[in-house]
């Protein structure tokens, strides 16, 4: 994608300076850096994330049209409240409309938001709508409670851990990332038989998401190639020199959960299935000091962050990866 307005600097760098500067002792509760805040309000706590998407950028309104681009804008979301194993509650909806567009257009969106509101039971609670020239922007905030476990975080994992996720990875982009089903059911179910020590959505590619789970956690991760689940779409889109698993490993927007949890005893795993939750393990929580690394039988390679970073300048094409001893 784009070459962003901070060049030699990544998406990650640019919301630690953030938070740095504009949240410098914290906020009570849960801040900058997991998939929601968790605001301490004197006792209870609203879980918060909120999600810029743009066309161009997150779809192709020309393409896909208005319904299933607000479709998407809430679903991303509430993938963010079933990361941290939260309930949702309300929605709060910021729309930039482009100037002279149709009629039409509204009530595509309406009925994008409409559907996903109404499947996952969350009512809109406010918001605000503009017109101006741009693209057609799309701010959702969505608000939740903590789930059964309270509010799954980042920063939970521990070494020896089992690393797994609860779908099918890669090539999301031809198509399935606009019907993103946020695992609001499997997280509540995992967080209810206390399962997730850590956890978090994958919206950039596991490549570069899975170290942000390492790093707020303090650990390292070895990850097997031949246990990640790859998706259909993976296989299909794999036509230009990147193999299905590196589409599995570095394409984003997938919107399944990574689970860092305890091996399972028999009895969680039966009550798992029975809930309809099919946890595929992926590797393991290992120290910090061995780094993250993809191992297959031939030995292991680090595996470096591929996925997409809105602000990372372009990238040269890079060659074809895979573990070598
Ligand atoms: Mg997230």
């Amino acid at each position: 994608m784009q070459a962003g307005p901070f060049p030699g600097r990544g998406e990650d760098e640019w919301v630690a300076a953030l938070a740095g500067r504009l949240a410098p002792t914290g906020v009570p509760g849960l801040g900058i850096g997991h998939d929601c805040a968790a605001v301490d309000l004197q006792g209870a706590a609203a879980v918060v994330s909120t999600d810029v998407l743009v066309d161009g950028v997150h779809f192709r309104l020309a393409e896909c049209g208005g319904r299933a681009a607000a479709g998407k804008a809430l679903r991303v979301n509430l993938s963010d409240l079933a990361a941290a194993a939260a309930e949702p509650v309300a929605w709060f909806l910021g729309l930039v409309l482009p100037s002279g567009a149709p009629q039409a257009l509204r009530e595509e969106l309406l009925a994008g938001l409409e559907e996903v509101a109404r499947t996952y039971g969350v009512p809109c609670a406010g918001g605000d709508t503009n017109v101006a020239h741009g693209p057609l922007t799309l701010a959702v905030t969505v608000l939740g409670r903590p789930g059964p476990l309270g509010v799954v975080r980042r920063s939970g994992a521990r070494v020896g851990d089992v690393l797994s996720v609860t779908g099918p990875l890669g090539g999301s982009l031809g198509g399935r990332h606009l019907l993103a089903e946020p695992r609001l059911r499997e997280a509540l179910a995992l967080a209810r038989l206390g399962v997730p020590h850590a956890m978090m959505d994958l919206s950039d590619g596991l490549s570069r998401d899975l170290p942000r789970l390492c790093q707020a956690s303090g650990v390292g991760a070895r990850v097997d190639a031949r246990a990640v689940p790859v998706h259909d779409d993976a296989v299909r889109a794999a036509t230009t020199g990147r193999s299905p698993l590196e589409h599995a490993l570095d394409d984003g927007e997938d919107f399944e959960l990574l689970v860092a949890h305890a091996e399972l005893d028999p009895a969680t795993r039966a009550r798992l299935e029975e809930a309809g939750v099919r946890l595929t393990p992926i590797g393991r929580v290992v120290a910090q000091t061995q780094g993250i690394r993809l191992a297959d039988a031939r030995g292991s390679v680090p595996l470096a962050p591929r996925g997409f970073d809105h602000l990372a300048p372009a990238e040269p094409s890079a060659g074809a990866r895979g573990p070598s001893a």
